[in-house]
């Protein structure tokens, strides 16, 4: 049976293909699963679980919440969302935060944020959004429109206007695709489900000059990126090219469901009350995890940690790259944001990698990703080396292999 049709007596619907394996518990970097098996989650929830499973904070947190308080409504004050709204203003560019419940919707909510700017501003022709080829963004209508991949689109009506893509990397391309009708360019600062691909800081710094002579508002998406993930609070503070519109998700609740579009004051000078909304969005419970997640990722010591983990991580992995070059033909990313480009099909490569009991997350151009969370000890790095080696090994033909 395969993984695709393994469900089909399911009541669900049939839209992923999910591994034959469910878990019951999870501790720190380990998940364990039905059968007792113990696997190394460097899939991360798809890095989302960015401080491992059951961490006790953030379980005291959730706890003592839900004792007190689940939900009101956005119909009322609610003072961890004013909280974690401040500690992010603070240690951000931005001014502004509105929370949400996903990835999409924090995207959603930026979107409208820089057509509504523009409208405010004089501006209400200028709705167009440039996007690069290999984007995701979301599922939602507009945001596979932004993703502009064919897959995704397929079968889903008129595509959502106003989405103009070009190919990654091609700054004369942005620049010709500037119309009176653009009102922003959208970026994901590394390319996650695109495959790893890390976008060059000095490219990121050019969209900033482009946008600043052109009147647009530059969007980065951080919902892969974001919250410690590539080892700075946010992948922008180390590129030197400062967004107006942030969106934030997956790490950024640990595993709790939320996000967030942050944006400086001018740019969301539009969004003024009635303009937009969520009934769940920045619920207390979502807050107070929220609010506990950036306690440790905001503590001392705590990026610079990630930093260096990922520093040995990547440098473990390049030596393995170079000793199995018929298996893994690259080592790509930026903090514990990693990718694998494979040479075997990456699907197999996954597949190897969880026989040995680690769990690794596939990506466009062929690519692995390895998204453990941020709380990796450097042992637990080896440990999780050794893994990935045995199955590198296993799937190189100029080894011994098992069968032949
Ligand atoms: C996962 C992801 C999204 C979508 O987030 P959801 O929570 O699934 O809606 C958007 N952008 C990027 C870069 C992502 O990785």
């Amino acid at each position: 049976m395969s993984a695709s049709n393994a469900g089909s007596s399911s009541s669900l619907y049939q839209t992923y293909a999910r591994a034959e394996l469910s878990f019951e518990r999870g501790e720190g970097v380990w998940l364990i699963a039905r059968d007792g098996r113990r696997y190394m989650d460097f899939a991360g929830g798809v890095a989302v679980s960015s401080l491992g499973h059951a961490h006790p904070h953030l379980v005291a947190a959730l706890k003592e919440q839900a004792d007190k308080l689940w939900h009101v409504s956005n119909l009322f004050q609610i003072p961890g969302q004013e909280r974690l709204g401040e500690r992010l203003t603070a240690v951000t560019f931005a001014d502004r935060a509105f929370f949400t419940n996903s990835g999409a919707e924090a995207l959603e909510c930026a979107i409208k944020t820089a057509r509504r700017y523009q409208y405010v501003s004089g501006h209400p022709e200028r709705y167009g959004i440039i996007t690069f080829e290999g984007a995701f963004h979301g599922r939602t209508l507009a945001t596979i429109a932004a993703g502009g991949q064919a897959k995704y689109l397929e079968g889903f009506g008129p595509k959502v206007q106003g989405f103009d893509q070009v190919p990654f990397g091609d700054l004369d391309a942005v620049r010709a695709a500037i119309t009176p009708e653009t009102a922003a360019i959208l970026i994901e600062p590394v390319q996650g489900e695109g495959g790893v691909r890390v976008v060059p800081p000095e490219f990121l710094r050019a969209l900033r000059t482009i946008c600043d002579e052109n009147g647009l508002l530059l969007i980065f998406d951080e919902v892969q990126t974001g919250v410690g993930r590539t080892g700075t609070l946010y992948a922008y503070e180390a590129c030197g090219a400062v967004p107006d519109i942030l969106a934030s998700a997956k790490g950024i609740g640990g595993g709790f469901p939320m996000g967030v579009c942050l944006a400086t004051e001018e740019a969301a000078k539009g969004m003024t009350a009635g303009t937009h909304g969520t009934t769940y969005g920045g619920n207390p419970l979502a807050m107070a995890v929220g609010n506990a997640v950036l306690d440790v990722v905001l503590a001392d010591g705590f990026l610079e940690h990630v930093r260096d983990t990922a520093i040995l991580f990547k440098q473990s992995l390049a030596s393995l790259a170079d000793r199995y070059p018929d298996v893994i033909e690259e080592v790509r990313g930026t903090g514990l944001l990693i990718g694998l480009k494979a040479k075997v099909p990456n699907s197999l490569l996954v597949q190897e990698l969880r026989a040995n009991g680690l769990l690794a997350v596939m990506a466009g151009d062929n690519v692995v990703r390895l998204l453990p969370p941020l709380i990796l000890t450097a042992d637990e790095m080896r440990e999780g080396m050794e893994r990935i080696e045995a199955a590198v090994a296993e799937l190189s033909p100029g080894a011994a292999r098992k069968s032949a």
